[in-house]
């Protein structure tokens, strides 16, 4: 038991989120672990107030503080309007790696129950589609830009390496659709390749992530650590705790370079909110990721166990479990009654199922990461050539009025027309495919000898096309660096 003492920022957090962190806050005070809590707003009654953001200036300036936060789960307004706090939240604090274990445990049966699952989904946390980069473009055409950066992914990467040094794990999985996106999940499965070589000791296997679907529903077991790009992520992590006994025992740590952010995977569960019904569990072994992050790995340690022989022993059981097992919700235990009993077996080790201890136990330090520099050689040594322009045109127009009138403008210049598409595929020189069209089409232009091509250039192109498709959305530059094209063909091309 350690006697320093620590501060953290609680969020107690929306629907069931005050019950089930008053539950980690008890259990933790009872592992005899000190905390000084500064209790801070987030989420829905934040929106209430009017303040966009969901996160108030006064709960960012106490994680700044403690760099250490305990949360509950905060209510996302859906569709158009206010962004998630929760986004806010991991994004203000660049909580780069979203790492999610899901394992197998005692009296939790499941179909994979006795088959020893037990992965760690580390899920870059702040990238990817949730940049939140997102337009109407026309009127009916949505687009949302995929932001994938070579720091990001290395971050993450490494993290996800070190992470299995540090546990004593002898595999990472890289989950990427880098056969479709190739500028984006490519990149981020070229840094894993890279990185992976700098971990000899640890396996190193790329999967599709459709596969690693397939796999996960097929033989879980196989799993170790996997990591992955942000909504493949979600949408894994999520799949994964469904394997081992669903959201009330998934629990996560949203770690940056500063600050950790640890919560419970599930939401606020509006219709149980108030009623003392909940399973406390996600947040308790919560609780536990925030102990080892905070050093307090012994505590840690202690609250595990005591998780793992309350759920082994059964003698208090949440109406979750309950309904899983078949029985009668009326015999259930209350949240506060098997935080209760977590309490009195602290202490106790669980018979059947150990909980795993980091490999590198001393003090259980956060996973070191050296620290990350755009190098200017790095970028200097790169030869780059910018080649031509993709311009977005909303237009009614058929692609093949369009496309002769697009060359004429052209025409004489360094730029030649190279293709028209919709929605990503080519309709013009057609290739005999007859693509659904919409009112946006995206017309790209290349130098005509594959040379450098000035801005002056493309400037004077971009405003010859405007001047005669006033439906112009937006441009984007195409480059190629040494020697490969930063940019896809399209579909059909
Ligand atoms: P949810 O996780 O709140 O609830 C879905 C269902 O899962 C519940 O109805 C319940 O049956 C079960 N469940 C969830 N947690 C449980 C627990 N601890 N014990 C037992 N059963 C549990 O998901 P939702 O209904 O889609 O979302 C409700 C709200 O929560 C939304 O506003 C959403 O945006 C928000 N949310 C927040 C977070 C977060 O803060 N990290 C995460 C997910 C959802």
């Amino acid at each position: 038991m350690s006697s320093a003492s620590h501060r953290v920022t609680v969020i107690p957090g929306d629907g069931v989120g005050p019950e089930v962190v008053r539950a980690g806050v008890r259990v933790i005070e009872a592992a005899g672990v000190r905390i000084d809590w500064e209790e801070a707003a987030a989420g829905a009654s934040v929106f209430e107030t009017g303040d966009t953001s969901g996160v108030p200036a006064e709960t960012r300036a106490s994680i700044e503080r403690t760099k250490v936060v305990l949360k509950g789960p905060l209510e996302t307004p859906v569709g158009f309007g206010e962004k998630s706090a929760n986004v806010t939240l991991r994004k203000l604090f660049e909580t780069y790696a979203n790492v999610r274990p899901a394992r197998e445990l005692p009296g939790v049966p499941t179909r994979y129950a006795g088959e020893g699952v037990d992965m760690i989904i580390v899920r870059e946390n702040v990238e990817d589609l949730y940049a939140g980069i997102e337009h109407m473009v026309t009127p009916d055409v949505g687009q949302c830009l995929k932001v994938i950066s070579r720091k990001g992914s290395e971050k993450v990467i490494r993290y996800a390496f070190e992470l299995a040094r540090r546990e004593g794990r002898g595999k990472v999985t890289a989950a990427t659709k880098a056969n479709i996106m190739k500028m984006t999940e490519g990149l981020f499965k070229k840094v894993f390749e890279e990185l992976a070589l700098e971990y000899p000791e640890i396996k190193a296997e790329h999967l599709i992530i459709d596969n690693v679907a397939h796999q996960l529903a097929k033989d879980p077991a196989q799993f170790d650590i996997v990591v992955t790009t942000n909504l493949n992520g979600d949408i894994i992590s999520d799949l994964a705790s469904g394997l081992v006994g669903g959201l009330g025992f998934a629990s996560s740590g949203n770690y940056g370079d500063t600050v950790a952010i640890f919560e419970a995977v599930h939401g606020s569960a509006p219709k149980y909110a108030g009623k003392d019904v909940i399973n406390p569990t996600a947040l308790i072994l919560s609780s536990a990721m925030m102990l080892r992050h905070l050093g307090e790995g012994a505590a840690a340690n202690r609250v595990e166990d005591a998780v793992l022989v309350t759920l082994e022993e059964g003698t208090a059981t949440t109406q979750d479990l309950v309904r899983q097992t078949g029985g009668d919700v009326d015999t259930a235990a209350s949240t506060t009654g098997f935080t209760d009993a977590v309490i009195t077996n602290l202490g106790r080790g669980p018979a059947t199922l150990k909980a795993r201890r980091p490999a590198v136990a001393a003090a259980n330090p956060p996973v070191p990461l050296p620290a990350w520099s755009y190098s200017p050689d790095h970028y200097a040594a790169i030869e780059r050539r910018t080649v031509g322009l993709d311009i977005f045109i909303e237009t009614e127009a058929e692609a093949d009025r369009l496309g002769p009138e697009l060359e004429g403008i052209a025409e004489g210049g360094p730029f030649e027309l190279h293709f028209i598409e919709s929605r990503g595929t080519k309709v013009y020189p057609s290739v005999g495919l007859s693509a659904d069209g919409v009112r946006l089409l995206r017309a790209r232009f290349l130098t005509r000898d594959g040379g450098a091509a000035a801005d002056a250039d493309l400037l004077a192109l971009q405003g010859r096309v405007a001047a005669r498709q006033p439906g112009w959305t937006h441009i984007e530059k195409l480059h190629v660096f040494d020697g490969a094209d930063g940019f896809t063909k399209a579909q059909g091309e």
